[in-house]
């Protein structure tokens, strides 16, 4: 399988083993998590569903941030500790991750809970010579990394006018902190730990290169986030995790573009986000996911209304194809009705829709390729036989298990002799224009939550 590899800046075949080691950035929890962040989610969720369904087994780590600068003002806004707050959002950005059929990594490690391996990451950088202390503060020395900037290819100059806050302690102003001492905020919210530096806390960085090697060992295949990340988190995590090991940390680094709203990237400083579950509650979870894989990961994607519908539309239009499906092979069963093979294959759809996802994760391109599919089994469901109609509906389950949709749902049941004869009696009162008599059956099956359904095929059914 192909993909774009930041650190190459070009599409390259990853060469993976039988296991696969995913590191992604989690979020802040110092809020509700928004659409965007619901897009990293569900991108690398996605991914990790075509290695798994490709035979890989996937050792998958994401962390969260529970302890930073926003975490700490909002804790002091709200007289509460960091601790409360992050615990708050980590636990809200599960439920939208829920909602979204994001399934849980392996390992979710909090910054909190590693204080000891960062502290004594710290240290081994300054035994290295990459790192240096003043008045409690431990900064990482970039021009002791010669590598750095290779990550995001970005220049020295550039890299020399990007910092923001200039800071007279540094050596270099590309210098960044390891280790804060801890200032009177952070005192307030209880965001303060023990350290040979004195009462302090990490610096953002850090965090992302012990919690990935902690987890996954150095190397490790892939490092995913949002292309927000790429400058300057992931380059100093790559510089910090060099540093400490010696060796290219990540072997592929992997990134997902933004999602816009009317074209501006959605973010809290530009105050334009859109809550997860604010789109969850009107739409679904399960067609949020699915218009957050209707443009390619490296395409911004962009929020409105309009775009919505229409994925909601394309997911209305799967789904009854999966009930097409379903409907009929309960009506096959139940009424044991032999039919001969239409000689059809969906190998083509099978095919086309894995080729798209093996090409650079082309989730666009594979939705095209399951609506194909959708297409081909409103023409075909009435002349598959039943094993045809099997192995159909396995195989759209299946790429759908993929994309993440319809895990919950629910087989058509079978009926049983007695039900079949009912709906027999019902076709004979319905061509006599016994109406009083065909609605009184069909009432009796709406009591037990079965619907059905008049066809030109014939009575079929399904669960309401
Ligand atoms: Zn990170």
């Amino acid at each position: 399988m192909r993909m774009f590899n930041t650190f190459t800046r070009r599409v390259e075949e990853l060469k993976l083993g039988k296991t696969v080691k995913i590191y992604v950035c989690g979020i802040t929890a110092y809020d509700y998590s928004h659409i965007g962040h619901a897009r990293t989610a569900v991108f690398f969720d996605t991914l990790r569903r075509f290695l798994e369904f490709k035979g890989h087994e996937v050792i998958y780590v994401q962390n969260f941030t529970d302890v930073d600068d926003k975490i700490v003002r909002r804790a002091v806004e709200e007289g509460k500790t960091q601790k409360e707050i992050a615990e708050r959002f980590i636990a809200e950005y599960f439920k939208d991750m829920e909602a979204l059929n994001v399934r849980r990594a392996d390992y979710h490690p909090k910054v909190t809970d590693h204080i000891p391996d960062i502290i004594s990451a710290i240290q081994k950088l300054i035994e290295k010579g990459y790192a240096y202390e003043v008045d409690g503060n431990v900064y990482f020395h970039v021009p002791a990394f010669k590598r750095y900037g290779e990550l995001s290819g970005m220049s020295l100059e550039e890299l020399n006018m990007h910092r923001i806050e200039p800071d007279p302690r540094k050596k270099d102003v590309k210098d960044f902190a390891l280790w804060k001492s801890a200032k009177e905020e952070d005192v307030k919210a209880k965001a303060v730990f023990e350290s040979p530096w004195g009462l302090g806390r990490p610096g953002w960085h850090i965090e992302c290169s012990v919690m990935s090697a902690k987890y996954l060992g150095v190397p490790f295949d892939i490092h995913g986030g949002g292309r927000d990340l790429v400058f300057p988190h992931h380059e100093n995590e790559r510089a910090q995790s060099y540093a400490l090991f010696g060796v290219e940390p990540v072997r592929y680094w992997i990134h997902n573009d933004f999602v816009t709203i009317r074209g501006e990237k959605m973010s809290k400083s530009l105050g334009n986000i859109v809550p997860i579950r604010t789109a969850v509650e009107k739409y679904g979870g399960e067609v949020l996911r699915l218009f957050l894989l209707t443009a390619h990961y490296r395409s911004p994607l962009d929020y409105s209304e309009r775009a919505l519908e229409t994925a909601k539309k394309s997911y209305d239009s799967l789904k009854n194809s999966l009930i097409l499906l379903d409907m009929e092979i309960a009506y096959l069963k139940t009424f044991g009705e032999k039919r001969s093979p239409a000689n059809v294959s969906v190998d083509e759809f099978f095919d086309g829709f894995v080729r798209a996802l093996e090409d650079d994760m082309n989730t666009p391109k594979a939705l095209a390729v399951l609506h194909e599919f959708s297409r081909f089994v409103n023409k075909n469901v009435y002349s598959m036989s039943l094993n045809e109609l099997e192995h159909c509906f396995d195989t759209f389950r299946k790429l759908c298990w993929i994309l993440g949709i319809f895990e919950k749902y629910e087989r058509i049941p079978v009926l049983s002799e007695d039900d079949a004869e009912l709906i027999k009696e019902r076709e004979v009162a319905r061509k006599e224009r016994n109406f009083e008599k065909a609605d009184a059956i069909r009432n009796k099956f709406r009591e037990r939550g079965i619907q059905l359904i008049d066809t030109p095929e014939g009575t079929r059914w399904r669960t309401v």
